[in-house]
């Protein structure tokens, strides 16, 4: 495999109180911070070292420029971000509670990102070999969806390592069958599946987390299952086996991209074991708990700053973290 990524979805911009602990109407100003799951996976993957492409769209406007020079200037390849003068650069606005934990509108009528359409998704982009990782909006509107599954078409028959994380947000979906239904198809597409323990409940409609952990084993089949219990760190689940690995103790400022930090904490610390992962072959028990701890670094250190991207680590800055 090559240590190459492609991440699909969102880019937008999240516009931040700049004070914890007051609601959207009662904060005083905003801060603007670039954001999106995918594109805070891509930038996270980059700078772990992995050489990323990002796949989305965005308004011809000045936001629009904004992230794009934002994702370069984190050496994601921007090749294959599209610039529509159709829509305008999607914005959100988010609060964020004493702890950090974030509550959000968007300004989206529609937004860009939801535009990219199947033929913005170019073969080229999937030359070579590595991963693939989607999720989030894109599965909520059209034609991102039909994009997104086109991209993932491409990327199976290119033989990429495909990962996934439902990113769920009850609020944009108008009706939560259907995004049950169409999470676990996604699920039942990809190798690697990261949830939080709000979205395994979910996706397996019922109130116990290992009982939704054995529902989505069995139903959707990923081939490496990660679960992500905030501070408490997280769970990895392969073949019936199941590896607790505790989270790191640290004064968290905004949660906001810890999951996405986590997943490009995951899955560059298993790029050694990325082709092992698609042939669904069982990994050494000490590997996942290497993977395991990095992610939950990677995961810890996105809290310590406001916003994701601004937050995601480097390599160095993760092992400087684990050496301490
Ligand atoms: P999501 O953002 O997808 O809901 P989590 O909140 O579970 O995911 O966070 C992802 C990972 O980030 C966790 O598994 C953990 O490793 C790390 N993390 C999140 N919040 C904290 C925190 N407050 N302190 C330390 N680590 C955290």
């Amino acid at each position: 495999m090559d240590k190459k990524a492609i991440c699909l979805g969102e880019l937008l911009i999240d516009f931040v109180s700049t004070v914890n602990g007051v609601s959207l109407k009662e904060a005083p100003a905003f801060e603007k911070a670039p954001g999106g799951a995918p594109a805070n996976v891509a930038v996270g993957l980059s700078r772990l070292g992995i050489e990323t492409f990002f796949v989305g769209k965005v308004g011809q406007d000045a936001f629009g420029e904004f992230l794009r020079d934002v994702l370069q200037s984190n050496q994601v390849n921007t090749r294959f971000l599209k610039m529509t003068d159709r829509a305008k650069t999607t914005l959100a606005f988010v609060s964020l509670t004493r702890e950090g934990e974030r509550d959000f509108v968007f300004y989206r009528e529609p937004g860009a990102d939801t535009l990219l359409d199947q033929q913005d998704i170019e073969e080229e982009c999937f030359q070579g070999r590595g991963v693939f990782h989607f999720g989030s909006l894109t599965m909520t509107h059209e034609p991102a969806y039909s994009a997104t599954l086109k991209a993932l078409s491409l990327a199976k028959k290119h033989g990429y390592l495909i990962s996934f994380d439902p990113n769920l947000r009850p609020a944009l979906w108008k009706n939560l069958d259907t995004a049950r239904d169409k999470i676990r198809q996604a699920m039942s597409r990809s190798d690697v599946v990261k949830v939080n323990e709000e979205e395994a409940m979910f996706v397996a409609s019922c109130k116990d987390l290992q009982r939704a952990i054995e529902f989505i084993q069995f139903h959707c089949k990923p081939s490496l299952l990660a679960v992500t219990l905030g501070k408490e760190g997280c769970l990895l689940c392969q073949n019936g086996r199941q590896i607790r690995v505790p989270g790191f103790q640290v004064t968290s400022v905004d949660t906001t991209g810890a999951g996405d930090g986590f997943v490009a904490g995951l899955l560059s610390s298993l790029y050694m074991f990325w082709e092992e992962l698609k042939q669904g072959h069982a990994l050494p028990e000490e590997a996942l708990l290497h993977a395991g701890r990095r992610a939950n670094a990677v995961g810890a250190l996105t809290t310590l700053k406001k916003g994701a991207i601004p937050a995601l680590p480097t390599q160095d800055e993760v092992e400087t973290f684990l050496e301490e």
